[in-house]
């Protein structure tokens, strides 16, 4: 090795930014890896939240980033990857056709134009300008959220209703289709069967928002099954692909609709909600390494890791551990701990605050009562007994 390089290598050596960015010389052993949150001033969190969006949702496992980095290295026709992916993604859940969105949000968009503009190369272009075209979005009052804002920038008009009769007297000369956001079904009076008959019933095309009804896998074809014409679901949640991705799924014309409103296409709206490559076959790679996995294993592993939390705590006097699954959304298992707030003093709120400044920063779920719910499918698998120790620590007042 000529001496200069000898040099230079001892001294890259000795820098430990260089060194971490992976320029130590292949003789120093094993590459080390390059920790990209240490210097920015952020502090890296353990997730006992959720897949929340804000918290990034999910990490990635390495099967995935190894398809992503695959999928890196190339160049392709974005048109025809999203065309390939499509039908693999679509053979893999068992629906007629699939497009790889850049989330479930975004899902909604290319989604609202396929019925606003469908294929009609002379409407796609004024969107969301809706003058002379269908515009008007059907849904149950009760369903409005953050997300509807998704189909409002496709130039829909929301048209909000309450009761089944209501809905029958709602469509018209400008009705484009109605929307189901599972998540609040228990909140309407029309429930997530009837919408979709109703659908049927009055020739409205129906589309539900499941972005976090994944697992079980069985909701992928579920809701099409029942008679919804298109279905969206998160990509970086529950399925644990990129977070900037999601999926549509549906019938093949509508998809076909929905891709010509979509990028790569440039003059549409739905060219703001790019996915790359990387995207594309990482939701892929995400949806085949979630579907070999066998689901019981996996639903042995979640109560496993609430049970190490439920170790910590629940011989603390007064304090009780118990498992718990949301009935829609995150149907996963979570706990729930309750103690005697007002004897011991403790306010679930001070607890979070006092996980978050902690260290390490742990983030359990937002308090929505006088409790504290943990969820433990995104935490890697020692971090449950990470959990139970602050956990323990707090609610002993240590
Ligand atoms: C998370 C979520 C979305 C948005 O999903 P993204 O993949 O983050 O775009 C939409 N609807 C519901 C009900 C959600 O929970």
């Amino acid at each position: 090795m000529p001496s200069n390089r000898r040099r230079f290598l001892k001294t890259v050596a000795s820098v430990p930014g260089l060194a971490a960015l992976g320029a130590s010389p292949a003789s120093a052993g094993a590459r080390q890896e390059r920790d990209v949150y240490k210097g920015l001033g952020g502090r890296p969190l353990i997730n006992a939240a959720g897949t929340y969006t804000v918290l990034s949702a999910s990490v990635m496992p390495r099967e995935v980033m190894a398809a992503i980095e695959s999928a890196s290295r190339r160049y392709v026709n974005l048109s025809e990857l999203h065309q390939a992916v499509g039908r693999k993604i679509a053979a893999l859940v068992g629906c007629e056709a699939a497009l790889v969105t850049a989330g479930a949000a975004s899902a909604l968009t290319p989604r609202a134009p396929a019925w606003i503009a469908g294929k009609e190369a002379g409407k796609i272009p004024r969107l969301p300008a809706t003058d002379g075209v269908k515009n008007e979005v059907i849904l149950q009052k009760s369903h409005r959220n953050g997300y509807d804002h998704a189909v409002r920038n496709a130039g829909a008009r929301l048209v909000e209703v309450e009761t089944r009769e209501d809905l029958e007297r709602a469509v018209g000369a400008k009705t484009a289709m109605m929307i189901f956001f599972n998540v609040h079904d228990p909140l309407g009076k029309i429930k997530v069967e009837e919408f979709a008959q109703l659908g049927k019933k009055l020739g409205v095309p129906a589309f539900i928002d499941a972005a976090a009804d994944i697992p079980p896998a069985e909701n992928y074809s579920r809701f099409l099954k029942m008679g919804y014409d298109l279905a969206a679901f998160s990509g970086g949640k529950g399925l644990r692909g990129p977070q900037c991705s999601g999926l549509l799924l549906g019938r093949r014309d509508l998809i076909e609709a929905a891709a010509l409103n979509n990028n790569p296409q440039t003059d549409v709206v739905g060219r703001t909600n790019k996915v790359g490559k990387e995207e594309i076959v990482g939701v892929w790679a995400a949806l085949e390494h979630f579907l070999k996995q066998d689901p019981k294993a996996r639903w042995r592993e979640w109560e496993k890791r609430c049970a190490t939390v439920a170790e910590f705590v629940a011989p603390i006097k007064g304090v009780k551990a118990e498992t718990f699954v949301p009935e829609i959304a995150n149907a996963v298992p979570h706990l729930r701990i309750t103690w005697d707030v007002a004897g011991s003093g403790i306010k679930p709120g001070d607890v979070v605050k006092r996980l978050r400044d902690g260290d390490p920063r742990i983030e359990v779920r937002p308090v929505i009562g006088e409790w504290l719910e943990v969820a433990v499918w995104m935490l890697e698998p020692d971090e449950a007994a990470i959990v139970g120790g602050r956990l323990k620590q707090i609610l002993e007042k240590e």
